[in-house]
């Protein structure tokens, strides 16, 4: 799960992470009171939305008056920012966060992850900050510093000494580095956290070490252990397919594509997906309908599926084990009626009572709905009826 920065830092300061004050503010007035609340000379005005890459989308700005303060706030909320990471759609600005500005010397890297390899969590770091990172990794691997964490000892005094020294940090400031990322860790650690992201940590001009961003991702399978975090859910800014999905149960994943998945079991999810893109289709994603193939289940499924405007076709691909083809079969059927399919369906079943499924689809009078003898030609099908369906939209 993720949180906003200004929830982040809220964390992270009750942690001892230096960060700027600030106040987040969901109206032009509230933006405009928490600046006068501040009192700082500079203020910098912060779209909040579960994606970075906002500065260089217009989404920061330092403001220098009040007047400044009010026009930035009227100008940034309510706008779609699109940012390298929110995909072309963008997402709307619900929230802002009203900050006392600084004065920044030089902008650094800092974070918490963790790294499957090692089994360990991994400090990264960088005095190429600010920027994407993902670049610097790219094109200078070697900037990037890392320190492997012992779980037994936590991280050690002499690592943080290393890492502040190998970022090139002022042997001024060494003190404070290696305080912030003692804080950084231990609210990693206490939060179950998967990422701490701190893009940039700053050194000001008065030698002072803040944390001037965060990000926080937080481990699912832990929530249930923070209830004060997963508090802080902002159901806005998730897929509301997703969460259609998983208030039934069901485990569902958007991609880009324009076919769309019906499976049970995640390794048959994953084969379905590969299948699809072997044979030259792009998955528009997958959902996992579990052990439940009840007619309500399966059209709560293809309801959720038709309502994303990419998809142009559905692959049922269904292993009957516990649950019988027949039954499944059934359910396609009646749930297909029930829906009012406008895009096609091809049904591949295997398993127990595989022969009389097939017989109640090829059977069934729902001209969408298509038997498929087998995974490979199921695919197919459905691949060769969505081009079709696409030649038929561009002519
Ligand atoms: P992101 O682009 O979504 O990662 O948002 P950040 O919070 O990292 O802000 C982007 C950039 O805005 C930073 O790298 C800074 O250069 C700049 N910025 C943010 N806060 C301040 C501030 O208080 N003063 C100044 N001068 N610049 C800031
Ligand atoms: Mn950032």
């Amino acid at each position: 799960m993720n949180i906003h920065e200004y929830q982040g830092k809220s964390i992270l300061k009750s942690y001892g992470v230096v960060v700027p004050n600030g106040k987040a503010a969901f109206s032009v007035e509230e933006a405009v009171a928490a600046a006068k609340e501040l009192g700082t000379k500079v203020c910098v005005v912060k779209a909040q939305i579960h994606a970075g890459g906002r500065g260089k989308a217009g989404g920061v700005k330092v403001a220098k008056s009040i007047e400044e303060v009010k026009a930035y706030a009227t100008e940034i909320l309510g706008k779609t920012l699109v940012t390298h990471q929110t995909g072309p759609a963008g997402k709307v600005v619900n929230r802002l966060l009203i900050e006392e500005g600084c004065d920044i010397k030089k902008e650094y890297y800092l974070s918490f992850v963790i790294d499957r390899n090692t089994a360990r969590v991994v400090m990264m770091g960088s005095e190429e900050g600010g920027m994407d990172i993902e670049a610097v990794a790219d094109t200078m691997p070697e900037k990037i510093i890392k320190e492997y964490i012992d779980p037994l000892v936590g991280l050690a005094s002499f690592q943080a000494k290393r890492m502040a020294f190998k970022m090139n940090f002022a042997p001024t400031v060494i003190g404070q580095v290696e305080k912030l990322m003692g804080a950084l860790y231990r609210a990693f650690m206490a939060k179950d956290c998967s990422l701490a992201e701190i893009n940039p940590l700053v050194v000001t001009n008065d030698d002072k070490v803040i944390a001037l961003d965060a990000k926080l991702n937080f481990d699912d399978s832990a929530l249930y252990r923070h209830p004060d975090v997963a508090e802080l859910r902002d159901e806005s800014e998730e897929d509301p397919k997703e969460h259609d999905a998983a208030k039934e149960g069901f485990s569902y994943v958007t991609l880009d594509g324009n076919v769309a998945c019906m499976v049970n079991g995640a390794g048959l999810a994953m084969a379905t997906v590969d299948i699809i893109k072997h044979y030259g289709g792009e998955p528009a994603n997958f959902l996992d309908v579990g052990g439940d193939s009840s007619v309500e289940k399966i059209a709560k499924a293809f309801k959720i599926m038709l309502s994303d405007d990419q998809v142009k076709g559905i692959f049922v691909n269904i292993f009957g084990g516990i649950n019988k083809c027949d039954v499944i079969a059934g359910g396609v059927v009646e749930a297909a009626k029930l829906v009012g399919l406008t895009v096609p369906v091809v049904v591949r079943l295997e398993g127990t009572n595989v022969k009389e499924g097939r017989e109640i689809l090829r059977k069934a009078d729902v001209p969408e709905v298509i038997l498929a003898e087998s995974m490979e030609k199921g695919a197919q099908k459905i691949i060769e009826l969505v081009a079709k369906q696409n030649a038929k939209l561009i002519g």
